[in-house]
């Protein structure tokens, strides 16, 4: 039994009265036969009545045994309370990929996870979430052309079809639409646990509320169609952080060409070819972006791109007036560390000085070449540490976003075993910052008007 079972189990123990998820699951059955009982043997009006008053009740005892689970898994042996705030997850994508239900529980295997969901309402509360930040991530119209399967698939089926040919900032607001109505939907279903933040004052409340925090997020420049003015629709929906670059050139520039590694696959024969890759830097459309987002509000990430583009966009983010940090929100330390998309000495140096951070990602980091993941990821922080300080140091997960996990790294559940490690080698103080703390500083200073 891991960790995160054992506190279930305790939780199940320890609450006569609260209502477990199989209780849950037995009272929403209950509800759903009455419904159907009554559909064809009582009045609708009283039937309809009684279902939501079940269910309202149903969902208040659900939501105190989450928040005092939350609490909980949130605790060091100290008493103290060790929130994570993850700078990149995934779950709107399997929502609106693969109808995945964030309000259901999901069983995590280390892996790649292409269709279940992994970022659940119950992995977030178990491993002691505080904020998460839901990445949209609409498929970048290279797919369609460059990958065999995906343009086959788009001229059969209505669905990527659509995702193939709608207009992307259209897909993009689709995007924070389904993020939301998972909201809405899991509130519904397990009352009232998770709220999304639209500014950053809104984030201490809902976490001393024992509530878990949703912020929107993009990675990847096309989401705006070349149109530099949605910068300011998506500030107004809540997006605190763009990744510029991502897995194929966009209008800002080149990325990192992350597609060479999996060419070996028999399935990727025929499909991403090199003539759809560009390792340039940030071009001058770019740059106006970058300058944008400092402008308004939204916080740069420029993990995805090239040295060359990296130290571009931290040269215009020093230059620029407002002073706001950037950030990588989610690499892997290999063994090269400067290796593809990982940060460069100089890249965690530069980006430590202007207040930012680096987000590690839950994956087995090859640095050091540890066979435990945990052990990896300790030293994978104590590389940022060496060469940022401990103010650099932050989690990116990037749950759901088809990274491959590790066993004992494989869902928001083991954040556990992650904040259980860095207690027993770091201070408390260094842990509340790698975990919360320095994430928190990079939204205060990088999300809003100023
Ligand atoms: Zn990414
Ligand atoms: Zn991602």
């Amino acid at each position: 039994m891991n960790n995160t079972e054992a506190t279930d189990k305790q939780e199940d123990q320890s609450q006569n009265n609260s209502v477990t998820r199989r209780r849950f699951v037995g009272c929403t059955a209950l509800t759903a036969g009455a419904a159907v009982v009554g559909s064809v043997g009582m009045g609708a009006g009283i039937d309809a009545s009684l279902k939501r008053s079940r269910e309202t009740t149903q969902a208040a005892e659900n939501q105190e045994a989450l928040k005092r689970l939350l609490l909980r898994s949130q605790e060091g042996p100290s008493g103290r309370r060790f929130p994570v705030l993850d700078l990149h997850t995934h779950p709107s994508l399997k929502a609106y990929m693969f109808r995945q239900r964030f309000w259901k529980t999901h069983e995590a295997k280390p892996g790649m996870s292409p269709t279940s969901m992994v970022v659940d309402v119950d992995s977030l509360v178990n491993g002691g979430t505080g904020v998460f930040l839901c990445t949209a991530y609409v498929l970048e119209r290279q797919f369609f052309s460059d990958v065999v399967p995906l343009r086959v698939l788009s001229k059969l089926h209505p669905r990527p079809h659509h995702m193939a040919t709608a207009p992307l900032n259209v897909l993009a607001m689709e995007y924070l639409d389904k993020a939301e109505a998972m909201v809405a939907e899991t509130n519904r279903q397990r009352g009232d646990i998770v709220e999304l933040a639209t500014h950053y004052s809104d984030i201490k409340r809902i976490v001393d509320e024992g509530k878990v925090c949703m912020i929107h997020a993009m990675e990847g420049a096309h989401h705006l169609a070349g149109n530099t003015e949605l910068v300011e629709d998506f500030f107004d929906r809540g997006v605190c952080m763009m990744t510029v670059p991502h897995l194929y050139p966009n209008e800002a520039g080149g990325c990192v060409d992350i597609f060479t590694n999996i060419k070996k696959f028999w399935w990727t024969k025929g499909s991403f070819s090199d003539a759809y890759q560009d390792s340039a830097g940030l071009n001058p459309w770019g740059h106006e972006l970058v300058e944008n987002l400092l402008d308004v509000g939204i916080i740069v990430d420029i993990v995805h791109g090239t040295q060359e583009y990296r130290r571009q966009a931290i040269a215009i983010a020093k230059n620029h007036p407002k002073k706001r940090p950037i950030t990588m929100s989610h690499v892997d330390i290999h063994k090269n560390p400067a290796e593809g998309m990982g940060p460069s000495p100089e890249d965690v140096r530069s980006i430590a000085d202007m207040g930012g951070v680096i987000g590690l990602m839950m994956m087995h980091h090859s640095y050091e070449n540890s066979p435990d993941p945990v052990e990896a990821l300790l030293h994978a922080i104590a590389y940022l540490v060496q060469h940022g300080g401990e103010d650099v140091v932050a989690i990116g997960s990037d749950f759901d976003g088809y990274a491959e996990t590790a066993m004992g790294l494989a869902s928001p559940r083991d954040f556990s075993a992650v904040r259980k490690a860095l207690l027993a080698t770091y201070t408390e103080e260094q842990t509340a910052k790698f975990l919360f703390g320095n994430g928190e500083r990079l939204l205060q200073m990088g999300w809003g008007k100023q």
